[in-house]
């Protein structure tokens, strides 16, 4: 792999839709219209139409239809396994020596954590990161046959308020963690638990670990980790003692803080949710200007990058660039009382894409 290609990025960026089914929860509210006009069947559809009537004020309906087209569109009743289907690929990068990242954006409910970590890690219903993890082992496991030896290691971080939290760690008082990137572009962050995975049971284990801290974390308030992004991270390090080749790469499942906007007067009263606010909107936009900067560049003038404008696109640094792959899935809600959240979704996805 040639570390000095500059390739265009935006080439590198894709964006797939998913609408999450109708829940029992959702009873009492309406199901908004969503068309898929090429079909939702395994070959897969890209556009997507958000149809929505509104009342005028002189009490006309008024119908409106939103046209979006991305790499690809699930629908409600998709599969896990189809999902992963189509990123199986991408997974595959991380062996051939790229950095991958893969964000699940979308509002508090639209389905992020099920398309990333599902309800159960193994399975039918098992989300992107035990898949993916297990597509790696695999695949090392083969390649070992050829002579090459891997050690996979695993960390998993939170970044809530642009601080970074170890899901991993285990002591009562957080530590402070400082990110630093070295020139072979190796991304380190202090004082952090990174777990040796020899085997899939141990990521069952450090899913776990991590889910367990993420809920009973003594500083938590109601709700916080939809406040906050997770930042799975599993690095690769092979090297191949028959031809001398080596390869370190690093796969990012990112599982973003919820996008809706907040009551503006409830927020600016309550201190807390404002900071919250703020650290949710720098983490996002941040985002979206890392990756069109990136898009609209040539891909080789990295010091144009606004990295450093959040922790979030600060740690993922190394991973967001032309020699990089990244997907985004966006990530819907049904719903017709959530319009106007998965327009601005759908808009976002649009300035990335
Ligand atoms: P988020 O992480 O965006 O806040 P969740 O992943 O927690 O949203 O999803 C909200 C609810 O919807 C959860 O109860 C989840 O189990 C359910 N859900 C989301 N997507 C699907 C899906 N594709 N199939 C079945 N249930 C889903």
């Amino acid at each position: 792999r040639l570390h000095n290609t500059i390739q265009e990025l935006k080439g590198n960026v894709r964006v797939f839709a998913r609408v999450r089914p109708k829940l029992l929860r959702d009873h009492t509210s309406q199901v908004a219209r969503f068309v898929y006009p090429d079909g939702l069947n395994r070959d897969g559809g890209k556009q997507i139409i958000l149809e929505s009537s509104t009342t005028t004020a002189e009490g006309k309906s008024r119908d409106q239809s939103y046209n979006f087209t991305f790499d690809r569109v699930f629908g409600p009743d998709s599969l896990q396994e189809e999902v992963f289907s189509e990123i199986e690929q991408l997974t595959q990068s991380v062996l051939d020596g790229y950095n991958v990242c893969i964000f699940a954006y979308g509002q508090t409910g639209s389905g992020k954590s099920w398309t990333m970590e599902g309800n159960s890690h193994s399975g039918k219903d098992a989300g992107m990161i035990p898949r993916a993890i297990y597509h790696i082992f695999n695949t090392t496991r083969k390649l070992e046959d050829q002579g090459w030896s891997f050690a996979i290691q695993g960390q998993f971080l939170e970044i809530y308020n642009e601080t970074v939290i170890d899901l991993l760690g285990s002591g009562e008082q957080e530590k402070k963690h400082n990110i630093t990137h070295d020139k072979s572009g190796t991304t380190t962050v202090s004082d952090i638990v990174v777990v040796p995975l020899h085997e899939p049971n141990n990521v069952q284990d450090l899913l776990k670990k991590a889910n367990r801290k993420r809920t009973t974390a003594s500083t938590r308030v109601h709700e916080q980790s939809s406040r906050s992004s997770s930042v799975f991270s599993l690095k690769l390090q092979g090297k191949n003692d028959v031809t001398g080749e080596a390869l370190r790469s690093v796969l990012n499942l990112v599982d973003l803080a919820g996008s809706e906007r907040l009551d503006s007067t409830g927020t600016l009263n309550d201190p807390i949710r404002l900071k919250e606010t703020q650290s949710i909107n720098k983490s996002l936009s941040s985002l979206s200007d890392v990756i069109s900067a990136l898009g609209s560049s040539n891909g080789g003038s990295v010091s144009h990058i606004p990295y450093r404008n959040s922790k979030l696109t600060y740690l993922l640094q190394n991973s967001l660039n032309s020699n990089s792959k990244t997907l985004m899935f966006l990530n819907l809600s049904p719903m017709q009382d959530h319009l106007q959240e998965s327009l601005c979704s759908l808009r976002f996805a649009l300035k990335v894409h």
